[in-house]
């Protein structure tokens, strides 16, 4: 292949650094370095309600510490930019006005009311939903002098509506979509911003993009990402639609069965290098049966039909295995560095000491008393009894534990002062006394029922380690024969 590789990942910074994230990072990584291309990392925060900052700046942070390194995007520039489809807005713009000049694209000032009317005819019909082309038929004359006198619309792709589409997949060969089940898909929105659809083509073409290497779930997008393609006349890059990673179960990774998000591997203790190393085992296999390799290796040794379609398992008991097998290669001075660098640094011992102190009378009782602190998931074997608040039973108070998991993913600012009226306003959901709920929640959070103020705690043990050890508990007290 010609040295011009060029790979991107494209997140959206709407939540948490995904796992997911680091997967499809590392193949488009492992391909770039192997083929000498480029890396690209681009922001896709189209969807202006959900995206924020914040969260761009967790997932920069996160695939930093997992080690893969981007050689353009909006942290670092290139030639391409801006890498921030928030800063690209009159690309899109003039390159909708482009697909509606070439009659690849139209614009549709069908309101929300018709729209759900439509909905609701076609769920009493029982036909299959989508718009139905109104709009579409409307005299382009018409449509355009409607929009220029400032008319609300969004602007859709007329995507054919008879015959087959064939996307050719990398790794799955020639996948087969009937036209007819494709809607015509929003382009641009009412509010003139683009849809994830436009921006993600549009940009894939002005950044030279020539692999777009993705999970599974965006397939059905791309023949609608083809048509695009074909109506802006220009040449598509390959496909390859990576397998999604999957529970224990098969079911598709999910938050409430294996933690998503990258700053709970961090937190409890697991190695980067261990990550990428189990993120390469999943599809990927390096040959015999070896499992244990380096990413400089992967780098070698990859080629795509290396690269399997069966179901991933993302299995903790196994990615811990494997990090067990980093940690003990560690040389001891490297081992200190690391822990220095985890949790036994300056930053994090600051934070701690504060909420330690007042209990103390000598130095040795401080490292007994803080362990919850430098610990990843807890056991509460011995006290399980402690979880459950006075006159609440075991189901019930997992019940509230898993649901407050649910609920604190919500919290944006992790820290004492927003986690206590959130915990407080859900024991009032629950019928709780406040009191009861804060004395299960330090249970499952510390393992005691003895531990320093408990939002300062929470707030220092940080969220995805919360969020797990409440899940655990509830699983714990599930699992309790009573
Ligand atoms: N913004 C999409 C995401 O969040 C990108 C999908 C793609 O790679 O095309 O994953």
């Amino acid at each position: 292949m010609s040295a011009s590789v060029r790979v991107r990942i494209a997140p959206s910074p709407t939540g948490d650094p995904h796992v997911g994230t680091a997967y499809i990072a590392l193949f488009n990584y492992v391909f770039a370095r192997q083929q000498k291309g480029q890396f690209v990392l681009r922001i896709e925060d189209t969807d202006r309600t959900r995206s924020t900052l914040e969260s761009e700046a967790a997932i920069l942070r996160a695939l930093k510490w997992v080690g893969l390194n981007w050689d353009e995007g909006p942290d670092v520039g290139g030639p391409y930019g801006p890498y921030r489809q928030s800063e690209r807005a009159a690309i899109y713009q003039e390159h909708a006005r482009l697909l509606v000049d070439k009659g690849a694209a139209y614009p549709c000032f069908c309101d929300e009311a018709r729209l759900a009317a439509l909905r609701e005819q076609q769920r009493a019909e029982k036909k299959s939903g989508g718009y139905d082309g109104l709009c579409r038929r409307l005299d382009p004359a018409e449509s355009k002098r409607r929009a220029a006198a400032g008319e609300k619309h969004v602007i859709r792709l007329a995507m054919p509506k008879e015959g087959e589409m064939i996307v050719k997949d990398g790794l799955r060969g020639d996948v087969t979509f009937q036209l007819a089940t494709i809607d015509d898909q929003v382009l641009v929105k009412s509010d003139g911003f683009p849809t994830y659809h436009l921006a993600n083509v549009v940009d894939d073409h002005l950044m030279k993009i020539t692999h777009v290497v993705r999970a599974e779930e965006w397939i059905t997008s791309t023949p609608k990402h083809l048509q695009l393609y074909l109506g802006f006349g220009w040449e598509p890059p390959q496909f390859f639609h990576m397998p999604l990673l999957r529970n224990t179960d098969k079911s598709k990774i999910s938050k409430r069965k294996n933690p998503v998000s990258l700053d709970y591997y961090r937190d409890a203790g697991y190695l980067p290098e261990a990550l990428l190393n189990f993120l390469g085992l999943m599809g990927f296999s390096f040959g015999g049966d070896r499992e244990k390799f380096t990413l400089a290796e992967m780098v070698e040794a990859f080629s795509w039909d290396k690269v399997s379609l069966g179901a991933p398992v993302f299995d903790l008991e196994k990615l811990s295995w494997l990090n067990g097998h980093y940690v003990r290669a560690l040389s001891i001075d490297e081992l200190l560095a690391r822990l220095r660098a985890w949790r036994l640094g300056d930053e994090y011992l600051l934070r701690v000491l504060p909420l330690v102190r007042e209990r103390a009378e000598r130095l040795d009782q401080i490292i007994p008393a803080t362990t919850f602190f430098f610990s990843g998931d807890l056991d509460y074997s011995t006290v399980l009894g402690e979880l459950v608040p006075k006159g609440k039973d075991a189901p019930a108070t997992a019940t509230a534990l898993g649901e407050l998991a649910d609920e604190l993913d919500n919290v944006r600012a992790w820290n004492a002062a927003a986690l206590e009226p959130a915990v407080r306003a859900f024991a009032e959901k629950l019928g709780w006394q406040a009191k009861e709920l804060f004395s299960a929640v330090r249970v499952a959070s510390t393992g005691r029922t003895a531990a320093p103020p408990l939002f300062d705690t929470l707030d220092v043990i940080g969220k995805d380690l919360v969020r797990r050890r409440l899940r655990l508990a509830a699983t714990a007290l599930r699992a309790k024969k009573t």
